[in-house]
């Protein structure tokens, strides 16, 4: 069998689809798929321990015509820039889908952070934010977390970024409410993927509570809509984390306070109160209602869609079915709930926090609630809407709603 479909051949195909079903001509899928710009910087770091490490920095800014780059910034060995060109390119059809005013891009460092001391990851940080600070800003391109950073790593940049241009924290969101951050926003992208998928279901005339679940990765992302799902009512049957998975021995599922606490104590699922130990690959094909990829890309491809016995699959990580898996799970008939719709509750409250950042007036967390509920089940109801009049799967709903608007602003300015 031929290696699986990249995140990036995976983003293109989905891209190119929407292009042919707009009848638009090659030249514009040409103009969508390649960024503005494109930046690698090299960083070395003296670790404690003596030696001199070289890391990669990357970032890649889409397009901008609906706005400043937004993205998030990937701490990870995996990251490079075939994969960050992918991963900007769907943030701009996610900014597009849920009409904010920006562009998309993504980068990061080429790092493993749990394997560097504090001190040593903000160093290489800082580091980053010298070589780059020209190229990013609030009016210009405003990173994020992602895998493998946080709030402490946006305060950082924010602090390195305002020694050269004075305060400014609107230079990036998901810091901390101490320095700027929006409050909801660390539990904005989980909480946005329990919003679409109970606007899913309500959509079909049924309900999520009492149904089950299935997480792999327990992040920022994993262990919020663990939160969101469980919430609504649904039963947790099985988590996982890069260490492992832990799959519930009692039907009822199960008890998320006490994963937490497991995980707080020991930084991982494996283990967790009332279950037992399952491979990442095990847990993903188990029989549930609903399957959470939110890991990293490539979780599902062709090799185990076919064995996937999810009755939905919401794709919470970016990317995290390939394109080959995608069209077996169609004519399988599992629907996809697709990733710039799912995941959008992240971006939405980081536009929120940015605003608020620029009005210098921060919200109360109802008001943050409201606002990302409103925008997610707007996003969602078109997506449900046009998939339905145009027999086409979610996922090419929500690439044809993004592409067009994309494309709309793009020719408004003229090439
Ligand atoms: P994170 O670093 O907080 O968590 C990643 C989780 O995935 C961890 O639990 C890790 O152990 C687990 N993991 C890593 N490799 C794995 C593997 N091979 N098998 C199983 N688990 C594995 O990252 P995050 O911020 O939660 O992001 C997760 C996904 O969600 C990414 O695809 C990211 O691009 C996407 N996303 C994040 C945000 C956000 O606001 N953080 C927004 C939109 C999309």
């Amino acid at each position: 069998m031929p290696p699986p479909a990249s995140l990036k051949q995976s983003h293109d195909a989905y891209l190119e689809r929407a292009c042919q079903q707009l009848g638009y001509d090659g030249s514009i899928y040409e103009l969508l798929l390649v960024a503005s710009r494109e930046i690698a910087v090299e960083l070395p770091l003296h670790r404690q321990d003596g030696s001199l490490v070289v890391y990669r920095g990357y970032r890649v800014q889409h397009h901008n015509a609906r706005g400043p780059y937004k993205g998030g910034l990937r701490f990870h060995p995996s990251i490079d820039m075939e994969e960050s060109r992918g991963l900007a390119c769907l943030m701009s059809l996610k900014c597009a889908l849920l009409d904010l005013p920006f562009g998309g891009a993504k980068g990061g460092i080429d790092c493993d952070p749990t394997s560097l001391q504090e001190r040593e990851l903000e160093e290489l940080v800082r580091r980053f934010v010298q070589k780059m600070h020209r190229n990013i800003g609030p009016n210009l391109d405003i990173p994020a977390p992602d895998v493998g950073s946080d709030a402490r790593v946006m305060a950082w940049i924010q602090d390195e970024y305002s020694k050269v241009y004075g305060h400014s924290p609107a230079v990036v969101t998901g810091k901390p409410v101490a320095t700027g951050g929006s409050k909801g926003r660390e539990s904005a992208t989980g909480e946005g993927v329990g919003i679409v998928v109970e606007c899913w279901a309500r959509q079909r005339g049924a309900s999520i509570a009492g149904k089950s679940a299935v997480i792999q990765g327990f992040g920022n992302v994993g262990s919020h809509a663990a939160r969101a799902l469980v919430a609504r009512g649904m039963r947790l049957r099985a988590l996982s984390d890069v260490r492992g998975g832990v799959l519930a021995d009692e039907d009822e599922g199960l008890d998320l306070e006490a994963v937490l606490a497991h995980h707080r104590k020991t930084g991982s699922v494996v283990g967790a109160p009332g279950g037992r130990p399952i491979e990442n690959q095990e847990l993903l094909e188990l029989s549930c209602d609903l399957l959470v990829p939110a890991a990293l890309g490539g979780a599902i491809t062709e090799r185990n869609a076919g064995r996937i016995q999810a009755r939905t699959i919401a794709e919470a990580a970016n990317g995290p079915v390939s394109e080959d898996a995608d069209r077996v799970l169609c004519q399988r008939g599992i629907p996809v709930l697709p990733d710039i719709l799912t995941n959008a509750g992240g971006v939405t409250v980081s536009y929120f926090e940015w605003v608020q950042n620029l009005q210098q007036f921060s919200w109360e967390l109802a008001e943050v609630q409201g606002r990302l509920r409103a925008r997610l089940e707007t996003a969602a109801a078109a997506v449900f809407d046009s998939a339905g009049t145009e027999s086409c799967s979610l996922r090419e709903a929500a690439y044809c709603i993004a592409t067009r608007r994309l494309k709309e602003a793009l020719l408004s300015f003229g090439i």
